[in-house]
């Protein structure tokens, strides 16, 4: 089959390997549709050594979906059959451990164990392939009215769905969606879905228009202090929930000032260096901060939300390009070419 393989920080090409072989709790899956996510470019300039990935080569890409093609010995009694359609994560935890006994598979006490854990698409081969194998806890079917392309976005919608839960939102609660990105986009889309009162957004440009034209009021970083708009917004009350999405140390701060008493902050973005906060405004005004880490038992529960946004979601894809280009895909999504937002690559187109 074909594949994008990372043979190197920064050297990638589209070369032929051999297609896997599902094992027993796995199913091998022809790759309809993946989605190039923000993490890939770290993962291919090699931002995390030894790390994402632990060593080389690397098939990266973990925001797929496809179509179930080959099952493991073990993976028909659990319900999946040839033909299936689904999409998957990247995170598959060991299933033994007390984390993921908890429901915690994300932070699996066997994280990064070949074998027992995998993270598809940062250790483990990836969906830049025309098939992958990936076990069963890692994908979920998806519905006819969905297509491929939108369901690749099921991934990070998840994983900003998780946040929203990790911040403890309630039905009418103020929200600061922090950054306007993809987290931040599918963010406003799972607040609004919960039941948020205001959700205001900071970003700036065509990305924060995005924002703004799914319902988030939306504040340009470059020319207020979103801290104290957010405050002058909300009668100096500040807003209960804080979505993170920045993973600057400008936003972590923003994020600690705009919290309301009795408020939390709950973040996925993380900046590559440690961030001063002021922990007395957080400690008087019981504002507590949560990390947030991928999407624990929320990828189902993201798919039931997307049926009420298919067109926010469906605009979200900007590009789609055969996976053999993705030099240009890649370049397109990096540097922001056309408008880009979401780019998308087809692996069984040629
Ligand atoms: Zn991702
Ligand atoms: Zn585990």
């Amino acid at each position: 089959m074909h594949a994008i393989r990372l043979n190197a920080p920064n050297d990638f090409a589209y070369v032929e390997v051999p297609c896997p072989v599902p094992r027993d709790h796995e199913v091998l899956c022809r790759v309809e549709a993946v989605s190039i996510c923000g993490t890939d470019p770290h993962i291919i300039n090699g931002d995390f050594p030894g790390v994402w990935p632990k060593k080389f080569p690397l098939i990266p890409g973990h925001e797929w979906s496809g179509v179930v093609v080959g099952l493991g010995s073990e993976s028909a009694q659990f319900g999946f059959h040839i033909g299936d359609r689904v999409c998957g994560i990247a995170n598959s935890g060991c299933g033994y451990c007390r984390m993921c006994r908890e429901g915690r598979f994300t932070l699996c006490e066997n994280y990064g164990r070949e074998g027992i854990h995998s993270m598809y698409g940062h250790i483990s081969p990836g969906a830049y392939a025309e098939f992958i194998a990936v076990n069963i806890k890692s994908i979920a079917k998806i519905p006819d009215s969905m297509s491929h392309e939108t369901a690749t976005l099921m991934d990070a919608m998840s994983i900003a769905l998780h946040m929203v839960m990790r911040s403890g939102l309630e039905p009418g609660d103020d929200v600061l969606v922090n950054g306007a990105g993809a987290q931040g986009w599918m963010s406003i889309l799972c607040a609004q879905a919960m039941g948020a009162g205001k959700i205001f957004c900071s970003g700036s440009g065509a990305r924060l228009d995005f924002a703004a034209s799914l319902g988030a009021v939306p504040i340009d970083y470059r020319s207020r202090d979103v801290a104290d708009e957010i405050m002058q917004r909300t009668d100096g009350k500040g807003v209960k929930r804080v979505m993170e999405c920045t993973g600057t140390p400008g936003g972590v701060r923003t994020a600690c000032y705009a919290a309301a008493p009795g408020g939390a902050i709950a973040a996925v973005g993380f900046p590559s260096q440690e961030v001063a906060i002021p922990v007395k405004r957080l400690v008087m005004n019981e504002i507590s901060f949560h990390g947030s880490r991928a999407n624990p038992g929320t990828l189902e529960k993201a798919i039931v939300l997307a049926s009420r946004y298919p067109d926010a979601l469906a605009r979200m894809i900007t590009h789609c390009f055969p996976l053999s280009q993705y030099a240009q895909a890649y370049e397109t999504f990096t540097k922001r070419l056309d408008g880009a937002l979401k780019v998308v690559l087809k692996p069984q187109i040629k």
